[in-house]
């Protein structure tokens, strides 16, 4: 087979990671969401992270991740993607 996931598609799964857990994302790109998610431990980690993020940021507010949280959630996964 070609070449394994590339860790540049890392910071799109991001990006998409609130559609997809909100189920407004189409199948065809939530089905290529879930194969990347499948080779990469890093963006596993990172949805677990957003996911706890999200029911916390629910507690106080019921809004979208604010673009401040993403960049955050960002920097956690590039951290990660280093090593
Ligand atoms: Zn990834």
């Amino acid at each position: 087979m070609g070449k394994g996931p590339s860790q540049c598609r890392c910071q799109e799964i991001v990006g998409l990671l609130a559609d997809y857990l909100d189920g407004s994302l189409d199948p065809a790109t939530a089905r290529r969401l879930q194969v990347h998610l499948e080779g990469c431990t890093p963006c596993v980690a990172f949805v677990n992270t957003y996911k706890g993020t999200v029911k916390a940021a629910r507690h106080l507010k019921e809004t979208d991740i604010p673009a401040e949280l993403k960049d955050r959630l960002l920097s956690f996964l590039r951290e990660r993607n280093v090593r």
